[in-house]
């Protein structure tokens, strides 16, 4: 069987995403002979040998490369997507009468606002919708009787991230949905680190979910078995089925991260990637970026065409080209450049080689 595609196209969605190459060959592998065991990944129990041996690997790889070993955390890959972890975390969090604080930075945080508020006193500490989320809120303070504090760390929609995370007194919530293991950061300074695996680690249908364990259990609240963060540690991420196609996907694209030298390594790549397109977006008179620039996303890029009577030649370049996955989403328009951790740079030249040649096209 021929599981090399020869029609490869240069990727640029914001999720589901790329994977990297050699994930692709051994999940396909995978899925006609797991492990030379004669069954295929999709058939096998969950609580095989095998299979189990995939997700300690899975949760100890994600804890490995963050750095939080021996720091107390536990690593869970659990189903539900990002968006369950809005619901999860005030579950697991917030007193009964207590608040949460939440930074509004995007369509993704006020999601998770929108969750807390069904569950409890929810304050806003900083929102930049006024702007259209071009902009991260800063220089904002977090009350000190909160439960917690949830951020954002990249804005997928609008293409910001965070620079800077406060330093408080209370557990800080993070959904890294789109940024997780693509830059070095102090991962420690998180209690509760949570991403869709769909956007830098793996196909749709697995969230990591990375929690200091001694911040479970003191909310007082009985809490519904699924979402439960203790009982899913306790049971090692495998309460239920667990979604087996999707870890060990996850898990391929952990172990290519490790040997390429982990997240030091990969952050190198995704800046020089960064810097060549954003480079482009600033230099070509027919484009300007959407976000404002000390905010600008490594992640995904936005721009628009300044004239958008350009719009049908850019798109016809960019098929001929093989670049699909551009288009920005609805409430931004323009384009949207996904460069997640699998994302070649050579890819991202065969963009800016576009974007370069519409000038001497118009
Ligand atoms: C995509 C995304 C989500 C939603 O993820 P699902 O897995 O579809 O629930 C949440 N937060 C951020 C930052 C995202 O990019």
């Amino acid at each position: 069987m021929d599981i090399i595609n020869t029609m490869k196209k240069h990727n640029y969605s914001a999720g589901p995403c790329i994977l990297p190459q050699e994930v692709f060959e051994k999940s396909a592998q995978a899925i006609l002979n797991f492990n030379n065991s004669g069954l295929s990944i999709l058939e096998i129990s969950h609580r095989s040998k095998d299979f189990v041996a995939v997700m300690d690997e899975a949760r100890s790889l994600a804890i490995e490369l963050l750095g939080l070993e021996d720091k107390g955390y536990q690593a869970l890959f659990l189903a539900g997507g990002a968006s369950l972890e809005f619901i999860m975390a005030p579950y697991n969090l917030m007193k009964e009468g207590g608040k949460a604080a939440y930074l509004d930075s995007g369509t993704w945080a006020s999601a998770a606002i929108k969750e807390a508020k069904s569950f409890g006193e929810t304050v806003i500490v900083a929102s930049s919708k006024d702007d259209n989320y071009t902009h991260v809120p800063k220089g904002y303070t977090v009350p000190a009787d909160a439960d917690y504090f949830h951020c954002t760390s990249n804005n997928t929609i609008f293409g910001t991230q965070m620079k800077e995370f406060p330093n408080l007194d209370m557990p800080i919530v993070c959904d890294m949905s789109s940024d997780i293991f693509s830059r070095v950061l102090d991962f420690s300074k998180f209690d509760i680190i949570y991403a869709g695996a769909q956007k830098n680690m793996g196909p749709a249908g697995a969230t990591l979910v990375v929690i200091k364990e001694e911040i479970l259990g003191k909310n007082g609240r009985v809490i519904p078995s699924m979402l439960d963060y203790a009982k899913h540690i306790k049971a090692e991420s495998m309460y239920n089925t667990p979604p087996v196609f999707p870890v060990y996907a996850s898990m391929l694209t952990l172990q290519w991260l490790k040997n390429l030298g982990g997240i030091p390594a990969i952050e190198k790549i995704n800046n020089a990637k960064a810097t060549l397109l954003y480079a482009e977006i600033d230099r070509n008179p027919l484009f300007k970026g959407a976000a404002v620039v000390e905010d600008r996303s490594n992640m995904n890029a936005t721009f628009l065409l300044n004239d958008p009577l350009h719009t049908d030649t850019f798109n016809a370049m960019l098929k001929e080209a093989g670049i699909i996955g551009l288009p920005g989403h609805r409430s931004v328009g323009g384009y949207r450049a996904s460069m997640y951790n699998a994302m070649p740079i050579e890819s991202v030249q065969v963009l800016v080689d576009v974007m370069t040649a519409l000038e001497g096209n118009v």
